[in-house]
């Protein structure tokens, strides 16, 4: 069985949230090139507007692929105790994961292996075990997320415990226990697919691939970087067109992602802080976790004093943007990111460097991977999220540090010109994806 036989025939199934759908899709376009027949499994309903949109225009983009449909019994999020509707859903697709069965062995011609998002592992795994399917799983974090993860509840040396979110350091919470039995059944897998490249993450991959971090770790596929596909622009051309008349690396670029949502206080404090910082901005606010329920306009959110301080040194949407594009405009020279993983291979792509003020989750472990990288700041001071009010006058000074640091620059453009070496075809993504056909073969 080769990739050039034309015979694999792939399903992916990616959990919820546009942070783990884009990195599926594009790992799927890459799939494609190696001419394997793909299988889509959506989860419905889907959570947020942006991924039925992103579903629907990628099906019809690659009519090729065949979209299978699964609806998982729908679980109550007060007895589940999960505010996050995202992570709702990852729940529930995790108690229905008995459904699939069905779904996966009925897949004609049959299936030669899936690939499985991390936040599902424990669950499928017992599924695609009893079809005897090989199983590989996509982890949309960064490689040394992945050395917490592989050794879970253990913490590597290189990880300090205050990198951990406070969810993960509460033993009782159902975050916990998934991340911990998802730790458990690594071994079960047949390989993990990451998104880092090597320049990226060079000690976390080279410990990683020691084997010395935890035994009976399947092989590490970094893919990285994932590019992002033609049917990804949207049509929303104000901030580009806004961009094309700002002077080179004048602008910082303001984005916490697609499901991090923040308080209207700290958000007006980021106005202000902003503001104060003399620089030009464009900034994508958000105020709810999901999509749908943005009601409000910028004006309710903002206030209209800061709305009009705003005025002559900004642009602020509250729409879904061309984050890709954006970060390639010439007059982008810096990012306020929370350091969701894909957000920070894009910035380091494009070489602009970050000031990384991670909310939840794997951020702040992100987050570090930049600092240590030296292209970028990771503000453990200011807090997790919404535990802590941050002062728009110390948000102003930092945007200055970050915009006004030419080490910073210069070292996120080498890392850039790396970057689009190995995206150049017939490196990188296609390489490993060779080498793990080939390890199938062995297997
Ligand atoms: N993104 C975008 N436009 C937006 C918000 C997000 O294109 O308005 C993209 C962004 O480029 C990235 C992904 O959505 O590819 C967000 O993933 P990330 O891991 O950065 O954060 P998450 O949303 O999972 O917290
Ligand atoms: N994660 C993991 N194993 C799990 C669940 C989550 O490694 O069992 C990682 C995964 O990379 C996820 C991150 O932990 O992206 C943090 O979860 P979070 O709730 O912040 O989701 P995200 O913002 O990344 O979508």
């Amino acid at each position: 069985m080769s990739s050039s036989d034309g015979n694999l025939h792939v399903a992916l199934l990616p959990s919820s949230g546009m942070g783990h759908l884009l990195p599926y899709l594009r790992l799927a376009a890459s799939l494609i090139h190696h001419q394997c027949s793909l299988t889509l499994i959506t989860t419905h309903p889907i959570v947020s507007s942006a991924e039925s949109q992103l579903i629907s225009t990628f099906l019809s983009a690659f009519p090729q692929i065949t979209q299978k449909k699964f609806t998982p019994i729908p679980l109550d999020p007060v007895a589940a105790n999960i505010t996050d509707p995202f992570q709702l859903q990852w729940e529930t697709i995790r108690q229905s994961a008995h459904l699939l069965s069905p779904l996966i062995s009925s897949s004609s011609p049959p299936l030669s292996f899936i690939i499985t998002d991390v936040t599902l592992m424990s669950s499928v795994i017992s599924v695609t075990a009893k079809l005897c399917l090989p199983n590989y799983i996509l982890l949309t974090s960064s490689a040394r997320m992945l050395s917490l993860f592989s050794c879970f509840p253990s913490i590597p040396s290189s990880i300090p415990k205050e990198s951990l979110p406070p969810i993960l350091l509460d033993s009782n919470s159902s975050f916990t226990k998934n991340f911990s039995d998802n730790s458990g059944s690594l071994k079960h897998f047949n390989g993990v697919l990451i998104n880092p490249f090597e320049e990226l993450e060079k000690e976390s991959l080279e410990m990683l691939a020691s084997g010395n971090l935890t035994k009976g770790l399947p092989p590490v596929f970094p893919l990285g970087p994932f590019q992002p596909l033609e049917l990804e622009r949207i049509s929303l051309l104000a901030p580009l067109k806004w961009l094309e008349n700002q002077e080179e690396s004048s602008v910082v670029y303001v984005s916490f992602g697609s499901r991090t949502a923040m308080s209207k206080e700290q958000i007006r404090e980021l106005g202000n802080g902003l503001v104060l910082s003399g620089c030009k901005f464009l900034w994508v606010v958000k105020s709810k976790v999901v999509d749908k329920e943005e009601e409000e306009g910028l004006d309710e959110i903002l206030g209209h004093q800061l709305m009009k301080k705003i005025e002559n040194n900004g642009l602020v949407v509250k729409e879904w943007v061309d984050q890709w594009q954006i970060l390639s405009q010439k007059a982008v020279g810096g990012f306020i990111s929370h350091c969701g993983w894909n957000s920070v291979v894009e910035a380091a792509c494009h070489g602009i460097p970050v000031l990384g003020w991670p909310q939840q989750g794997d951020q702040m472990i992100n987050a570090e991977v930049i600092e240590a990288g030296g292209w970028g700041l990771c503000m453990k001071s200011w807090g997790w999220g919404s535990n802590h009010l941050v002062k728009g006058v110390e948000i102003g000074d930092k945007i200055k540090e970050l915009m006004g640091n030419q080490r910073m620059k210069m070292e996120c453009a080498r890392i850039s010109e790396v970057a689009k070496q190995r995206s150049k075809a017939g490196e990188g993504c296609e390489n490993m994806l060779k080498t793990l056909f080939q390890s199938l073969t062995k297997s």
